[in-house]
């Protein structure tokens, strides 16, 4: 999907597509999850279009999906594809299998991350992207947030 979009580089600086607006389906309860998604790498030889981020992250949102898996795809995608010095994958999503089943109360919404390589090594570059992206509460390194996670996985 993304082969005809790949070309070499011979800078390294982050690049950032943010706000993403994505729509996709929780698989456990057949209820939407909608919100954006945010996108950085730092490539080391090869960089990827930057329209066929907001196209990649259509692609599998388009699938039934739990929203840990969604962020995960996408960052391992890129990851797999052009091997750069970090990923960082940042989703923030409203869920209404969550507000639909009586939790209003609680926040229904989730915030999940991935970070890979530099973004998670290098305490400096994952705050820089979170700066830019406006979310400093997003927990430095963890991949998944427990909230998506009690939404979705809990009874059916
Ligand atoms: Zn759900």
């Amino acid at each position: 999907m993304l082969n005809n979009a790949l070309f070499t580089v011979d800078y390294s600086e982050m690049v950032i597509v943010k706000d993403i607006d994505f729509y996709s389906l929780c698989e456990h309860h057949l209820l939407p999850f909608f919100g954006k998604c945010h996108v950085a790498y730092i490539p080391s030889t090869k960089v990827i279009g930057l329209s066929k981020i907001p196209r990649m992250v259509d692609v599998f949102a388009r699938r039934l999906q739990v929203q840990e898996r969604l962020t995960n795809q996408i960052a391992d995608t890129i990851r797999d594809k052009i091997a750069p010095l970090g990923v960082a994958v940042v989703i923030e999503a409203t869920h209404l299998c969550m507000s639909m089943r009586g939790v209003q109360k609680q926040n229904s919404f989730a915030v999940t991350s991935a970070m890979l390589g530099a973004f998670r090594n290098n305490t400096r570059t994952r705050m820089e992207f979170l700066e830019l992206i406006k979310l400093r509460s997003v927990v430095p390194g963890l991949s998944g947030s427990s909230a998506a996670a009690e939404a979705c996985t809990g009874d059916e």
